[in-house]
């Protein structure tokens, strides 16, 4: 992140200093956002939409990705043949569409419940732990295909690179996550670590 974007952040924390103020700058009309006491199941609400959906767009980088990976495999000729002929190039491009295939269906499983207003906590956070990480090993994979183009801001492969490293740690770090599913499948204890401050 850049330092100017962290400045936005501190002051993004600036600003939400003090529940007095927040509640009266939140809801519609100067309206509090919710019901009295009700703040950690709005709270809750509205994280379990934003891991739902703030990941979809890294399902369509990954679509990018693939898809600029196998025209470079293609044209890219190196000994002779395409370097899409040598399977150290192929198999991760498979592997890409496998990730990618899987990003989409855990996606549109958060997207239909909450059409049918279903709670999708679980699914949410597992979408969210899988897209973002399954982004990562694309972006690395796309990288490694485009070899030193990869590398270099022309092409923009490795800005989409710099963008995946973030997804594992905005909306709750994935390790956080990880405890979220365990408590959420019953194992106690999991995301507090034995409750130790
Ligand atoms: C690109 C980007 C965009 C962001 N956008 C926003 C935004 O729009 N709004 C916003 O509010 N915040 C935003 N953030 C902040 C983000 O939510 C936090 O960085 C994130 O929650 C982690 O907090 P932290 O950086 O303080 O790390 P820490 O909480 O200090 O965590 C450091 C490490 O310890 C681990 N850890 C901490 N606690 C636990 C635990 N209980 N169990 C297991 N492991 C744990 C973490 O997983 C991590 O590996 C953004 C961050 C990035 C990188």
């Amino acid at each position: 992140m850049s330092s100017e974007a962290r400045t936005a952040e501190d002051g993004a924390a600036d600003h939400t200093d003090g529940c007095r103020r927040v509640r009266r700058h939140s809801g519609v009309g100067g309206q509090p956002a919710g019901r009295e006491a009700a703040g950690d199941s709005v709270f809750t609400s509205s994280i379990e939409w934003e891991r739902s959906f703030m990941f979809a767009s890294q399902v369509g980088a990954m679509e990018r990705l693939l898809e600029t990976s196998v025209r470079h495999a293609n044209s890219r000729h190196q000994f002779g043949r395409p370097i899409g002929a040598f399977q150290a190039v192929s198999h991760p491009i498979a592997d890409m569409k496998i990730r990618l295939e899987l990003a989409r269906m855990l996606l549109y499983r958060v997207g239909w419940l909450k059409r049918e207003g279903r709670l999708a906590l679980l699914e949410a956070t597992m979408a969210k732990i899988f897209i973002s990480e399954s982004l990562v090993q694309t972006a690395m994979g796309a990288v490694e295909v485009h070899g030193a183009r990869g590398y270099l801001t022309d092409d923009g492969i490795e800005r989409e690179l710099r963008d995946a490293l973030g997804g594992p740690i905005y909306a709750g770090t994935n390790a956080v996550q990880r405890g979220i599913l365990a408590e959420l499948l019953g194992v106690r204890g999991a995301l507090s670590g034995g409750g130790a401050q």
